[in-house]
């Protein structure tokens, strides 16, 4: 059985040991997250030649995508590491402190007391902490403790309701642009954007440094949320980053958003990724809780492209197990009957030729109940358009080009293969493809599947041609040079 819902893991110190890395993979893991929050430049590189050593050695594609740290704003650190607040005690956060102690906190974004006002809730901690600020004096931000406990270095502040002014990409991002582009990732998160212009910003900088990574926003800030349409329009996709989302918007208002923003996405035919706290768990269990298996079922349900475990693979004591109870839970969310595809396909509005054949295509193998689609694609849309409908039919994407197979390690539902096309001849191509799927062993000698190609040969965005078979039904076509 193939998986459609794809897993993205977090790399890590629990996951960097070669062999772990290369177990994870072959435990399923489709998309590697390196989160750029941690390490310099040169471990980057490192990490990334790691994952396609694991990845070849696995004999599976694995995609890169690269998580920008972003203005996450940070308390800075204290004289003993960590001090414990109590709740009603006064605490000052404080732009000019250098060493925090059990009175006061520096902060790392100085313009934060310009940013906040009287009565305003700030989340520390992802939430686990709560203050009231009372007043503001200058550089300082006077607050009362609301909700206490241990506060340690470098930990995380949210305002309640959102709002707060930090630009999207800071210098360090910039930097880490460069870097990944020079790793040649597939994928870039961008972290807390506001709007659309954040990600113009950012896909801009990226391309000027040579890369064509695909452009993912994390929707984790009050107004992502309220900007989401014009923030899908500038984006290849969305991470429901339900962390920092769940401190800004209230824990209880994310499920729906997530149903509400992965609809959204697809019907605009971009990607979701579905994070945070999925497997938690599990960092220190050998198995889910009940609530976690229905957590990623739910994403399943939803129509997530990928779930995306972080510190359960990142510094957890389990990162192939978790792999594997995840993709577990996925096959078995997959065969539910509440799945189905998309009702609404028939109001989307098109004109293009390529995409024409690749709803056509679905819409066929969805009525004829086709083993599985086999779509030859050079920069992999068409394999997107289709993966975007919930046919519930595999979609085999082969391609020539080793960047458009990874970036398809991301689609629901598409199966992505790397397959040279030398020939020139549309119809040996297409018998090529048949028998790529029957050394896949994904059909059989008798099965019903679509094709689809372009002509002319090679050249992307030029899908045309649909073609349905039976397995073996038809010899290799004779072709010109094979007559001569
Ligand atoms: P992070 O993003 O792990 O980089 O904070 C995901 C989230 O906020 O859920
Ligand atoms: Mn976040």
């Amino acid at each position: 059985m193939s998986r459609h819902t794809k897993i993205v893991a977090t790399l890590g110190p629990a996951s960097s040991d070669p062999h772990v890395l290369q177990r994870m993979v072959q435990a399923g893991v489709d998309v590697v997250r390196m989160n750029f929050s941690h390490g310099k430049a040169e471990d980057h590189v490192a990490r990334a030649e790691a994952i396609r050593e694991a990845s070849a050695l696995a004999g599976r594609p694995v995609g890169i995508l690269a998580d920008l740290q972003g203005p996450k704003i940070r308390v800075g650190k204290f004289a003993d590491g960590r001090i414990t607040l109590t709740k009603d005690q006064p605490f000052i956060l404080d732009a000019r402190c250098e060493l925090g102690s059990g009175e006061r906190v520096g902060l790392d974004y100085k313009d934060l007391p310009k940013d906040v006002k009287p009565g305003d809730v700030l989340l520390l901690d992802d939430g686990r902490l709560k203050l009231t600020v009372q007043r503001v004096l200058g550089h300082e931000i006077h607050t009362t403790v609301k909700v206490g406990g241990e506060l340690s270095n470098n930990k995380g502040i949210n305002r309640q309701g959102g709002g707060l002014t930090a630009p999207a990409l800071t210098a360090k991002d910039m930097d880490d642009i460069r870097t990944a582009a020079q790793i040649g990732v597939d994928f870039v998160a961008v972290s807390f954007p506001k709007s659309a212009a954040d990600m113009y910003m950012a896909r801009q900088l990226l391309r000027a440094a040579g890369s064509s990574a695909v452009l993912i926003a994390k929707i984790e800030r009050t107004e992502a949320v309220a900007n989401l349409e014009e923030i899908l329009g500038a984006s290849d996709g969305i991470m429901v980053a339900r962390g920092d989302l769940a401190v800004e918007v209230g824990d209880a208002a994310v499920p729906a958003l997530q149903k509400k923003m992965i609809r959204a996405a697809r019907d605009r035919n971009k990607l979701t990724i579905t994070a945070t706290q999925m497997m938690e768990s599990m960092i220190t269990s050998p198995v889910p809780t009940r609530a976690e298996v229905s957590d990623v079922a739910n994403a399943v349900l939803d129509g997530t492209d990928a779930v995306m475990l972080s510190a359960e693979t990142a510094a957890g004591k389990y990162p192939v197990e978790v792999i594997e109870a995840m993709s577990r839970v996925c096959l078995e969310a997959e065969k539910s009957s509440e799945i189905g595809l998309d009702r609404e396909m028939l109001n989307r509005v098109f004109s293009r030729i390529d995409q024409s054949i690749a709803m056509a295509a679905i819409w066929t193998a969805y009525h004829l109940k086709v083993k599985a689609i086999a779509s030859l694609t050079q920069t992999g849309s068409t394999a997107l358009w289709m993966s975007r409908l919930n046919a519930g039919v595999p979609i085999y994407a082969l391609t020539p080009e080793v960047t458009a197979r990874n970036l398809m390690t991301l689609y629901r539902e598409v199966h992505p293969l790397l397959m040279s096309q030398t020939h020139q001849d549309r119809d040996v191509l297409l018998w090529e493809a048949e028998q790529v799927l029957l050394e896949q062993g994904v059909v059989d000698y008798g099965d019903l599947i679509v094709l689809t190609i372009g002509e002319p040969i090679g050249a992307s965005g030029g899908t045309n041609t649909l073609k349905i078979v039976r397995v073996g039904e038809h010899h290799r076509p004779g072709t010109l040079d094979d007559r001569l």
